[in-house]
């Protein structure tokens, strides 16, 4: 019996790594909503809603009706890409610039309600692993399987700075280290769906126990 599987927690914990894991493994679809807050991020970069200094929350609210949001399965990877209006960007959505402005857009109501709703739509079919700050708490309160994931903000932040660092993101450990800072800050203080751990959920801290580990305590926990 396929199950649906939810995990949230603080920025860089790998929870994207442990989804993605366990949707190959069970043969599930795997959904990163982080994704979704990055790529409206991304429009509102592009249309200059979003600069240095500026935010302009109504003209990025007025024009969620023409964002389109599509994942697409690449099977060269093994995973989906998230496509913003028909067009790849998977790659621009992980810069350090949108990490620096997601948690602000991520805070505007009527953006998540857009995803959220998008999100729920997704999981109608069990057999689904989606990752994110609110999976187990606002878009799927009934999940089978809920897990939290947290690690201390130096394992987070040295996780990140690898990642980017590998892409040739020119960034130092220390703007790396504020972001991830910065943004739990944002996402555990907002009004709307602030990311809390959900009380039924499971905590892996993941800068005490292995990725091996926690894949292995998990597939328990399914009883596959
Ligand atoms: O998971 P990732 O780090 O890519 O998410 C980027 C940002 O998007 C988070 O810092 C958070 O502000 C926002 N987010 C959210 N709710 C989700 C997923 C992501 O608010 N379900």
């Amino acid at each position: 019996k396929k199950i649906t599987i939810a995990i949230d927690g603080y920025s860089s914990t790998g929870k994207s790594t442990l989804a993605k894991e366990l949707a190959h493994h069970l043969g599930y679809v795997y959904v990163d909503t982080g994704a979704m807050y990055r790529a409206v991020t991304l429009y509102a970069m592009q249309k200059g809603f979003i600069g240095i200094g500026f935010f302009d929350i109504k003209s990025l609210v007025a024009s969620l009706p023409t964002i389109k949001l599509v994942f697409k399965f690449n099977p060269d990877l093994g995973f989906a890409e998230m496509y913003l209006n028909d067009l790849n960007v998977e790659k621009e959505i992980r810069t350090i610039e949108v990490s620096n402005y997601v948690s602000q857009v991520a805070e505007i109501s009527e953006v998540r309600s857009k995803l959220v709703e998008q999100q729920q739509e997704m999981g109608k079919n069990k057999g689904i692993v989606m990752d994110g700050r609110d999976i187990g708490t606002i878009v799927f309160p009934n999940a089978d399987l809920k897990i939290f994931m947290t690690a201390s903000p130096l394992t987070r932040a040295e996780r990140r700075f690898k990642e980017l660092q590998k892409k040739g993101d020119q960034v130092t450990f220390d703007e790396v280290l504020k972001n991830v800072e910065q943004r739990d800050y944002i996402d555990t203080h907002r009004e709307d769906s602030p990311l809390v751990k959900a009380k039924d959920a499971i905590e892996f801290d993941n800068s005490t126990i292995s990725k091996q580990e926690q894949f292995e305590k998990v597939l328990k926990l399914i009883h596959i």
